[in-house]
């Protein structure tokens, strides 16, 4: 069905496992997927998991990200919504299950490529169906007169974040390099702020006016220039706190301004979720 956004929306429902073994509980909504224009013949699918990008040729459909594996009947309906050509390449921008759960079906009907790091985060954490093919600096895909590029800009995120890039469309696909609400750093998997903002510079320094972030909606490219200016202005704030003693059990609450939108998301929750290793990297550059 179309919605009043003009996005086309998938319904689906599915009956609760269980209710063979135990009583009818009722049939359950799944978070509804939809599917957005972002240029011609480029679409997001957004909703549940990571944003997946959508670049449809005449001879396959390039993906980046498949979401989870339960999204992967609604990910295949919506893409046929917008091409009648078979799904042959996902690209992975990185390895969490978010972005790269639906690995365990599409890698029966397609090639998975991901940066080295991401698959090698992938297999020390025992995640399913990990890329067959990797790269390191640069990669692409031609298909059907279409060229997708991926490149490795630096750490961030994580130590293997790869910026897609859709050169004749003038737009890149992030992943969680570029997040809507506020970013996560997942030092456990190498990432790092200081990385984070000369990556961002990397990647301004391609020619796009649209960014697809891994959560969120559709950015352009001052977007993501304030994302860039935003990490550098939290890094000082943190940089700021442990100067003035902060101890790393009061810096995330001390680090919430209103100036700061990513410190106030869902109450300082999502900074949190990178404390105490921000504070740590902070820390270890002071003199
Ligand atoms: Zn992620």
């Amino acid at each position: 069905m179309i919605n009043s956004m003009g996005k086309i929306v998938l319904a689906s429902v599915f009956v609760a496992g269980a209710f063979v073994a135990t009583a009818f509980t009722g049939v359950q909504a799944q978070q509804d997927l939809t599917i957005e224009q972002v240029k011609e013949g480029l679409y997001a699918i957004m909703g549940s998991g990571g944003n997946v990008g959508v670049r449809v040729t005449s001879e396959g459909v390039i993906l980046i990200d498949d979401k989870y594996p339960q999204n992967f009947a609604d990910i295949q309906a919506l893409v046929a919504t917008v091409s009648d050509q078979p799904v042959r390449y996902v690209l992975n921008t990185h390895h969490h299950g978010d972005h790269a759960g639906g690995n365990v079906e599409y890698i029966n009907i397609a090639e998975i490529i991901a940066h080295q790091n991401a698959r090698d985060n992938m297999v020390r954490g025992n995640q399913d169906a990990p890329p067959r093919v990797v790269f390191t600096d640069q990669t692409a895909v031609y298909l059907g007169g279409v060229q997708v590029r991926a490149f490795y800009m630096g750490t961030g995120h994580t130590n293997g974040d790869a910026v897609i890039y859709f050169p004749d469309l003038r737009t890149v696909h992030g992943g969680d390099l570029l997040h809507g609400t506020a970013p996560f750093i997942d030092y456990a998997n190498g990432g790092s702020s200081a990385g984070w903002v000369a990556t961002m510079n990397n990647v301004l320094a391609l020619d796009f006016d649209t960014a697809i972030p891994g959560h969120g909606a559709i950015m352009d490219r001052s977007d993501v220039v304030a994302f860039r200016n935003q990490m550098e202005a939290v890094r000082a704030r943190m940089a700021d706190l442990i100067r003035a003693g902060t101890s790393k059990d009061q810096a995330s609450e001390r680090i919430r301004a209103q100036s700061l939108s990513w410190t106030m998301a869902e109450n300082g929750l999502f900074m949190q979720r990178s404390i105490p290793g921000f504070y740590d990297e902070i820390a270890a550059g002071l003199p």
